[in-house]
């Protein structure tokens, strides 16, 4: 078990417990939230170390890593997750003036972005931990993935683009996975991560059932604040911020029904869509958002 006692973020030792959240997803145990007085930072509190992590994981309702369609939601999933590819590819193009180049997508699943990527004509590179979605994104779509432990291994300054899709929130040592893209980046290279927003209308609706807390999976809950200091504390700037306007249907929908909702499609769509309308008007209370990053010294 790991017990944070100080910040992450900040290294202050003022600390408290903010509130307990449930897994719902998996194993119905309890986990503290913790807070940071000083800089406000929320993260998960007293969770499994990486050699205990992996049971958490052991479901093959774990949509990120298997790509399950048995119901209605997996099904909404994936019909917006077609939507996003698009929209993702057209965001990198966008943001790093490039039509082509070499793009290293961290977590990548079962490759379904790596895929679009490559198909819009760039040199993809993988890395995920598991070994079944790296068999799936090696099977179906042709593509190199690796084991997380060989990102040491990768060449420094080659990379135009890395990406973490919700991914970042699942690393145990995300310091050390932010130093890796800062050596691995090109010289004026670009990072892109997606994260859940803990400050997000819906987070704080849902609060201790919201579906992106997903604890003890997610260990950090970052928000655009918190986010723009950890990032200046690993030597990045964050240069902009979009949102992933979709994500909220799901986590609301996944959180209406771990509340008990008998109908959760329906209550969790029309709730979402009030959540959705009022972050048009501030994007930083968004369900998920998008940080583009680029290195502090350039
Ligand atoms: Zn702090």
């Amino acid at each position: 078990m790991v017990i944070h006692d100080a910040c992450p973020v900040c290294s202050c030792k003022e600390i408290s417990v903010f509130f307990e959240c449930r897994d719902h997803f998996l194993t119905e145990q309890i986990f503290k939230l913790s807070r940071c007085a000083k800089c406000g930072f929320l993260f998960t509190q007293d969770h499994p170390d990486e050699a205990e992590a992996g049971k958490y994981y052991e479901s093959e309702e774990y949509i990120s890593h298997s790509d399950s369609s048995k119901t209605i939601t997996d099904k909404a999933y994936q019909l917006v997750r077609k939507i996003m590819l698009n929209k993702k590819v057209k965001l990198i193009r966008r943001s790093t003036g490039l039509f082509s180049g070499k793009i290293l997508d961290i977590g990548c699943g079962t490759g379904h972005f790596l895929n679009s990527m490559k198909r819009a004509g760039w040199l993809v590179t993988g890395i995920e931990k598991s070994y079944k979605a790296r068999s799936y994104a090696e099977s179906k779509f042709n593509l190199e993935v690796s084991d997380t432990s060989q990102i040491a291994k990768l060449n420094s300054g080659t990379f135009d683009c890395i990406t973490m899709w919700h991914v970042l929130e699942h690393f145990h040592e995300p310091a050390i996975i932010m130093k890796e893209m800062s050596r691995l980046l090109k010289p004026g290279g670009l990072c892109v991560i997606a994260l859940p927003n803990s400050n997000s209308f819906d987070a704080a609706y849902y609060r201790n059932y919201w579906a992106a807390f997903d604890v003890p999976r997610h260990l950090w809950h970052f928000n655009p604040e918190t986010f723009s200091l950890f990032a200046v504390a690993c030597g990045f700037k964050v240069t902009a911020t979009k949102t992933l306007p979709f994500d909220v249907f799901y986590i609301s929908i996944l959180s209406e029904k771990y509340r008990g909702n008998s109908i959760p499609q329906l209550t969790g769509l029309v709730k979402a869509k009030i959540f959705f309308l009022r972050s048009l008007f501030r994007k930083e209370r968004s369900s998920s958002m998008i940080y583009l990053l680029r290195k502090a010294d350039h």
